[in-house]
């Protein structure tokens, strides 16, 4: 689920406790959009570091936690600020696929693969490759890190994840209409930019893992799909994982084609057959 809705409920809860003990007091709370920066908050109340890889590292559950804040009339003794615990490591840094952390905890947001997966238009070749078969998010900075090993993260049903939701078939999310989609993943966070990102995304895995299955549906998109990113990114799929007839394909879209990207991203498809042997059985009717 998406841990908005779940914190959310969980300090309204404890707005409620709050106000039992303490009936004229005033509270907000926030979560992530609020006009606060939750970070900066957990940090200044003690809960963790602001650590290397960017996140807040506390010391019970390491960074696995969601954080969210309240503001209150009430005074409360205040906790101390936790002191950075990262020292002389760097595994996120040296992990990092897109070198988007700077040393001293800096992130270079438009590098940053979560960053990334989230955005709506085409993926620049570079990233192409380290997005890999990613549909949201990244994790690398975390999984690699010290302060998480041994943690147990399953704490909270609600945030479990379900392997047919965080994992999916993705041929089918490629023709998942809006309704289907909202339906399926509308609960979980991944989902607040809409099904574009994640249908690209899903585009971009099946590529990189050279899915012959995929091209019927990858050669429909090219076809019709009225959304150039994912016309465009169609195109670059079926150049990479090849078909004898992906050129005909593709040159019979490049004659209809008016998005100067599109164009583009069919060219790269046509330079990618030109390198592709067809002995190996990607020779399917399709
Ligand atoms: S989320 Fe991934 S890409 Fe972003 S900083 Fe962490 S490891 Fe790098
Ligand atoms: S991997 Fe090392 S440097 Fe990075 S956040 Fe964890 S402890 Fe800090």
């Amino acid at each position: 689920m998406d841990y908005h809705d779940v914190l959310r409920e969980r300090l309204g809860k404890v707005e409620e406790f709050i106000k039992a003990k303490v009936p004229d007091a005033k509270t907000v709370s926030m979560v992530d959009t609020g006009v606060l920066s939750d970070r900066a908050v957990a940090e200044r109340a003690g809960i963790g570091w602001s650590a290397k890889n960017c996140a807040i590292i506390t010391p019970e559950f390491g960074s696995y936690v969601y954080l969210g804040n309240i503001i209150t009339t009430v005074a409360i003794e205040p906790d101390t600020p936790i002191t950075d615990q990262c020292g002389s490591c760097t595994k996120c840094i040296d992990a990092c696929p897109t070198g988007a952390l700077i040393q001293g905890g800096q992130l270079d947001s438009q590098k940053c693969v979560a960053f990334l997966t989230q955005t709506k238009g085409f993926i620049a070749d570079e990233y192409r490759k380290k997005i890999g078969n990613r549909l949201y998010g990244c994790d690398t900075c975390q999984q690699v890190c010290p302060k998480n090993k041994g943690i147990d993260e399953h704490r909270h049903p609600e945030l479990e994840p379900d392997p047919e939701i965080a994992k999916p078939k993705l041929i089918p999310l490629l023709t998942m209409s809006n309704r289907e989609f909202k339906e399926k993943f509308g609960h979980v966070s991944g989902a607040w930019r809409g099904k574009k990102p994640i249908q690209r995304n899903a585009i971009l895995a099946l590529g990189h893992f050279k899915d012959k299955n995929a091209l019927p549906v990858l050669k429909k998109l090219l076809k019709e799909d009225p959304r150039p990113v994912i016309r465009g990114t169609a195109a670059w799929a079926i150049g990479k994982i090849g078909h004898v007839e992906g050129e005909i394909w593709l040159k019979t879209a490049k004659e209809k084609e008016k998005d100067e990207q599109v164009l583009v991203e069919i060219e790269k498809g046509l330079n990618l057959l030109e390198n592709t042997n067809f002995t190996d059985g990607n020779q399917m009717n399709v």
